[in-house]
């Protein structure tokens, strides 16, 4: 007779599971890379498939949404020129009629400067290389064109095009940012800070008043809710009330005629009553001061791009090429801080700052966008 037993391995039991799963895993990572191994793999790859579905968005969508970005910049600039006429004017005509002309003129300036320097960075093409030419400067060949690239040209997504002196794709504009345009984009900050710095020390007593200090000198703000159920009407006429049978004042020491004290009411203690005013200064404070900030740290980062010779684009690739060159690398369009700030804003052929820079100009960039300059050109044939 034969008697089987059986015993439970207790021991290899956990030997045996843990071989299991590194079994396991090795399979899944054997297929991983069956499935993903080609000799164009690699990292930026991987993240360019992982990003694909952004792209499709912004390549579907972009269009689209820069068109409502134009609209929503055209509409707010309107609101707030428009507030600053209906608060803003009133109250400093009260205070001094000279000051205020003097600052009609000195806001309409940055205003026609903003208006021009947006209205160019929408409408100028950035410069697009040339489809089916060649062109001998070319460094490379743009792998979604087909195309040469002329140096400093990027292929933009959204507009599906190369960009000659590519910056980068401004959905504000709805216009990529490039040679031809790249001083209206900048200067179009410029003058926005400048005019939103201008609305906050302009509007700051006033912003003051109305927020802070929150006096209405007696005027009743209509739908006020503490006076809602009390006939309270307040004398505003500053009309004489003659006092006649009351016996208090019927002695020689009361006159029978009043002056009742009227307060004079200031623009700024109307402004606070009137509660649709009230609230076009606080969209004013938040608006110009959200702006202010935004729009000047990128004032400040595009103007060391711009010192050291760089669009935006070559800022990042420099700055790896510097990390990687161990402080080797020289950027060949770095003419120095001032020629690059005088090649930037097109003040070359004896152009003047005051007519080209301050006032709207539409003159173009020097140069082609093609071909560059660099620094081991011999300067002689320089503008
Ligand atoms: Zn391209
Ligand atoms: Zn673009």
């Amino acid at each position: 007779m034969v008697v089987l037993q059986w015993r439970f391995q207790w021991r290899g039991l956990f030997g045996n599971i843990k071989a299991y799963i590194i079994w396991k895993f090795a399979q899944a990572l054997l297929t991983f890379h069956v499935l993903t191994y080609n000799t164009h793999m690699s990292q930026s790859y991987a993240i360019d498939c992982l990003l694909e579905p952004v792209f499709w968005f912004v390549d579907n969508f972009a269009g689209y949404l820069g068109r409502v970005f134009v609209f929503c910049v055209s509409i707010l600039t309107s609101a707030v020129v428009f507030i600053a006429y209906w608060v803003g004017l009133p109250y400093w005509w009260e205070k001094s009629q000279s000051v205020t002309i003097a600052l009609v003129i000195f806001g309409n300036w940055i205003l026609l400067n903003i208006i021009f320097h947006y209205y160019m960075g929408v409408k100028t093409s950035p410069g697009y290389a040339p489809h089916g030419s060649l062109i001998s400067e070319a460094a490379s060949i743009c792998k979604k064109c087909i195309s040469p690239k002329p140096p400093r040209t990027h292929h933009c997504s959204v507009c599906d095009r190369c960009i000659l002196g590519m910056d980068h794709h401004c959905p504000w504009l709805n216009n990529c940012v490039g040679f031809y345009n790249a001083r209206y984009f900048y200067l179009y900050m410029v003058y926005m800070v400048m005019g939103v710095t201008f609305l906050i020390v302009a509007g700051i007593d006033l912003g003051y008043q109305v927020l802070w200090v929150n006096d209405t000198g007696g005027l009743m703000s209509e739908n006020d809710p503490d006076l809602i159920g009390h006939p309270v009407r307040m004398n505003q006429s500053g009309v004489l009330v003659p006092v006649q049978v009351i016996a208090e004042y019927d002695s020689v020491n009361f006159p029978r005629n009043h002056i009742l004290p009227t307060p004079v009411i200031t623009e700024a203690q109307r402004i606070t009553a009137n509660s649709l005013k009230r609230k076009a200064v606080m969209f004013m404070a938040m608006i110009c001061l959200s702006v202010l900030f935004a729009l000047g740290a990128l004032v400040v980062m595009h103007g060391k791009n711009i010192s050291r010779g760089e669009t935006s684009i070559e800022a990042h690739i420099n700055d790896r090429l510097r990390r990687t060159h161990k402080n080797k690398f020289i950027n060949p369009y770095n003419f120095g801080r001032k020629k690059n700030w005088k090649l930037f804003l097109g003040l070359t052929q004896g152009r003047k700052l005051w007519r080209h820079v301050l006032l709207p100009s539409s003159h173009a960039p020097t140069g082609t966008g093609l071909t560059w300059h660099t620094i081991h050109n011999s300067l002689e044939d320089w503008p």
